[in-house]
């Protein structure tokens, strides 16, 4: 099956129609202003295109988790603002979808709207048919560019588009679907997939699905600990997680010569900003808990970063948040940046993974792909079948 993509799409499929875009703008407010625009910015090259083509532009897009009810506070609002500024051109911003038919009607082509927070309404989570109706009669194609909530069946991802004949990805969306699947189906070897973060039960998806055809695996920050114990290390109070022991020791057990564990580590005795650290080997005294990876442990990773073909990264190597606990996870970023520009395939993907990179100085255009997603980027690798991408794909 292929994804269906917008530039498939002949002029005349788009001239003068009326385009759904569902796009990705749930955005950090702060004060009623945008306070990062990523997500807004990358969604540009789909706008700019459906407007350029002489489609009317009708935007929608989720922010935060009102849960079915009208929050002033998350209002899309400021973001049509913001968006207007970016593009150099209007933005009319529709405060209620009972107000979008009268909008519309004088709608010429190229015009560009932004509907209000779709979660202000309780149908939009439970894809409701009446809720998703209500959408689809605004539109006559549907464009996904919103890839971050890809694996909800919502009546924005899900609903409205099985209801629009002419239903295709955006050019975010494809360029997501491409990159992901080149790691999941075909990494081109070597390939090195680098793990971290805490919860280790999000991540048995992607190493179930990632290990078969990774060369190695590199696994740091608190899932690591989870891997210690399997091994019978002494983990002091470090984090980890029984239920997925019986997992881990599976992976250990099958794929043991190419999972790489932290050797030294840094650890403290309370996960707070200013605590004395020290650097232990041979595991982790009791009374204290892991909180970064150590100075010999960056090295050795380092070292297994080079000479690749692809790299998957996704989870920080340790409460890099807190000051003194991030060197290990800022030494992944810069390297993976490193071997960018020695030619590598380099992925990577996950809020807090972005913004350890961003913590490093490593921009977005230094790295083949960054991820917009989170969960969503770790389905599409664990291979699972996500509902809003699903729906994209030709018969
Ligand atoms: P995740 O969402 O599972 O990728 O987890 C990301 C979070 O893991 C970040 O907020 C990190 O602070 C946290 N983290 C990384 N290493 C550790 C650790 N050793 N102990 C506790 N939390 C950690």
């Amino acid at each position: 099956m292929k994804l269906k993509t917008l530039r498939t799409l002949p002029p005349e499929a788009l001239q003068g129609k009326r385009v759904l875009v569902r796009v990705d703008f749930n955005v950090p407010l702060e004060g009623g202003t945008v306070k990062d625009d990523t997500r807004i910015r990358a969604a540009l090259p789909t706008i700019q295109y459906l407007v350029d083509k002489g489609a009317v532009v009708l935007l929608m897009s989720h922010l935060g988790r009102p849960k079915g009810r009208v929050v002033p506070e998350l209002s899309l609002r400021p973001v049509a603002e913001h968006l207007a500024h970016l593009l150099g051109r209007p933005v009319i911003f529709v405060p209620s979808l009972e107000e979008a038919p009268e909008h519309l009607k004088t709608a010429r082509p190229g015009d560009l709207y932004l509907l209000e927070n779709t979660r202000f309404y309780p149908g939009e989570t439970k894809n409701d048919p009446e809720f998703a109706r209500k959408l689809a009669a605004l539109g006559e194609v549907y464009v996904n560019d919103a890839f971050g909530t890809a694996h909800r069946a919502h009546a924005s991802t899900y609903g409205v588009a099985t209801l629009l004949p002419v239903r295709v990805a955006g050019f975010l969306m494809e360029r997501e679907v491409r990159y992901l699947s080149q790691v999941r189906d075909h990494p081109e070897p070597p390939f090195t997939v680098i793990l971290g973060g805490a919860k280790v039960a999000d991540k048995i998806g992607v190493l179930e699905s990632l290990l078969p055809k990774a060369d190695r695996c590199l696994i740091g920050g608190g899932m690591a600990y989870t891997f210690l114990k399997a091994q019978g290390q002494p983990i002091g109070e470090s984090l980890w997680d029984e239920a997925s022991l019986e997992a881990v020791q599976r992976f250990l057990a099958e794929y043991g010569d190419r999972i790489f564990l932290p050797e030294d580590h840094v650890v403290a005795e309370e996960v707070r900003a200013g605590v004395p650290v020290e650097i232990v080997e041979d595991g982790i005294p009791a009374g204290k808990r892991g909180v970064d990876i150590g100075p010999k442990t960056i090295a050795r990773f380092l070292e297994l970063m080079e000479g690749n073909r692809t790299v998957f990264w996704n989870g920080p190597m340790g409460v890099f948040e807190i000051p003194g606990f991030e060197n290990g996870t800022l030494a992944i970023a810069r390297k993976l940046r490193d071997i960018t520009r020695q030619g590598a395939q380099t992925i990577t993907g996950g809020g807090d993974t972005v913004r350890a990179l961003h913590a490093a100085g490593v921009r977005d255009d230094e790295i083949t792909h960054v991820s917009t997603g989170g969960g969503a980027t770790l389905e599409f690798l664990a291979g699972k079948e996500l509902p809003g991408i699903q729906v994209l794909m030709e018969p």
